[in-house]
């Protein structure tokens, strides 16, 4: 008996939405579609970039609010200093701000690409606004535009490109330095200059080139949608059951038999990363909404009902799916089933993580304090017999000021009776998030030692009263009770 062989069915005829089906860039110039979604994004994305440009100016308690300072490894959030050896309050920062990011995802899907990301808001609210009004609406394509254009153009994207590149660096270089930078030439600050240029060619590589490449092609975020969605996260998707079977409207003839979709294919136009969102949910789709405001424009045109396109959730797109199938296959009964409502485990399972990650950030970096110290042994004389039956113990205190003012540090031993501390370091002022070590000696009597040390706890109070008490073991002879002729080890 032999099988009737079987030709494998073809594959579908399509390639990326960014390609050409011979494998070039396919640039895309998508058509700007007014509407109120638009407005609202519009309003939040300007909002966003006013944010994006003040933050570095603004103080509190006159420290800034955020300053990322890389050379001083010093970090500042709405003006609480951190340090690179505050790794924990580090990781439980990321640990946090990933949750939030994996929660927001369950619960509002893309809304970050599509509203808050710089990728987005720049690209279509600065760098395509800019296209369209140099080139002119409807006549964007770069290839075709005049070389008095194109030049205009360019130099405007470089404008913004620098001012861009100018802000960026004000997260990491104080804002009154950058400030004083720019009324110098460049070869006084040239590393920063260099810094400079090298963002600003990023920036235009990205906005002006790579555009939409980045959203569907080298961003990791997008690629773990998939993962981090539920089938009740928000999604923009398209009304099956309504919109199908699409066609021409032809009231007269067809209204009875197609569905709302008119095939106009302005939301396919109009998308800026250039997928036609009636396929289904597309890992390209970065929820920008612009397809909802096509569509609406063009129901509104023909009199019917808004939102043929709209947000919904995963399970409500894939029940009108279903209830398409079956009512094309005859079931004219057949609608789309009604969306569950109730608990969900995984934006429960997110939340409690942001929660839980924010609440330890909090209360571990309260028990920091104001003063942090680390003690070092003098390695090369660690302990010295002294005459009259006493013991000096040479060490290094590095004292870190985590206060928001300047403070004078004295170190104290008050477990040890007749304990003196030489220092010529001590008292020590330090000034806000600076560190400093004091050399000092401890002087203790012979008796205290046995085994050759002695546990104890050092002191450190500041001036306004912060204090901090690290355990410390001196060291000293093994009897302590012995007298002997000073030596030295
Ligand atoms: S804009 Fe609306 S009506 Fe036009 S093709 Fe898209 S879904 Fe159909
Ligand atoms: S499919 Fe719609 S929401 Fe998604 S990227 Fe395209 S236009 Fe934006």
């Amino acid at each position: 008996m032999s099988a009737s062989p079987k030709t494998p069915a073809a594959p579908p005829d399509e390639v990326l939405s960014t390609l050409n089906p011979d494998g070039t860039r396919r640039w895309l110039n998508p058509r700007l579609s007014p509407g109120r979604w638009l407005n609202r994004r519009r309003a939040v994305g300007y909002a966003l970039i006013a944010l994006f440009a003040l933050v570095p100016m603004f103080r509190i308690g006159g420290k800034p609010l955020m300053l990322l300072d890389l050379l001083k490894r010093e970090f500042t959030f709405f003006g609480k200093t951190f340090f690179a050896t505050d790794t924990l309050l580090l990781m439980l920062f990321l640990l946090g701000t990933f949750a939030l990011v994996f929660f927001l995802t369950a619960v509002l899907g893309r809304v970050w690409c599509g509203w808050g990301c710089p990728q987005t808001v720049y690209l279509e609210l600065v760098f395509r606004p800019i296209e369209r009004l140099v080139l002119g609406a409807g006549s964007q394509r770069r290839s075709q535009a005049s070389a008095l254009k194109l030049a205009l153009l360019y130099a405007a994207y470089f404008v913004v490109a620098f001012l861009m590149a100018h802000i960026f660096l004000a997260y990491f270089v104080p804002f009154e330095t950058l400030w004083g930078w720019l009324s110098q030439p460049p070869t006084e600050h040239l590393t920063s200059f260099i810094v400079v240029v090298a963002v600003t060619a990023l920036i235009l590589a990205d906005f002006v080139f790579f555009r939409e490449q980045m959203c569907t092609l080298a961003c990791p975020y997008g690629r773990l949608q998939s993962v981090l969605l539920d089938k009740r996260s928000l999604v923009v998707g398209y009304d099956v059951f309504r919109g199908e079977p699409r066609g021409k409207a032809k009231p007269s003839a067809d209204s009875g038999t197609l569905g709302d979709c008119v095939d106009c294919k302005a939301c396919v136009a109009t998308c800026p990363t250039g997928i036609d969102i009636r396929k289904g949910l597309q890992m390209e789709c970065v929820a920008c909404t612009q397809c909802i405001d096509a569509c609406d424009g063009i129901m509104e045109r023909l009199g019917r009902e808004p939102g043929l396109i709209r947000y919904m959730t995963p399970a409500a797109l894939g029940a009108t799916t279903v209830a398409a199938d079956a009512r094309a296959a005859g079931d004219t009964a057949c609608r789309p089933a009604a969306p569950k409502t109730g608990f969900r485990l995984r934006p429960l399972i997110y939340g409690t993580l942001v929660v839980a990650a924010f609440a330890t950030l909090g209360i571990v970096s309260a028990r920091k304090g104001g003063v942090e110290v680390a003690a070092v042994r003098d390695k090369l004389t660690p302990f010295q017999l002294m005459d009259g039956d006493l013991v000096s113990n040479s060490l290094h205190l590095r004292i870190r000021n985590r206060a928001e003012t300047e403070e004078t540090f004295d170190v104290t031993i008050p477990s040890i009776a007749d304990v003196r501390i030489a220092s010529p370091d001590l008292p020590m002022a330090i000034p806000s998030g600076q560190s400093r070590t004091a050399n000092l000696v401890v002087i203790t009597p012979r008796a205290i030692f046995s085994g050759g040390f002695h546990a104890t706890s050092l002191v450190v109070t500041g001036s306004s009263g912060t204090s901090k008490t690290i355990e410390y073991r001196l060291q000293g002879p093994e009897d302590g009770a012995a007298s002997t002729v000073p030596v030295s080890r």
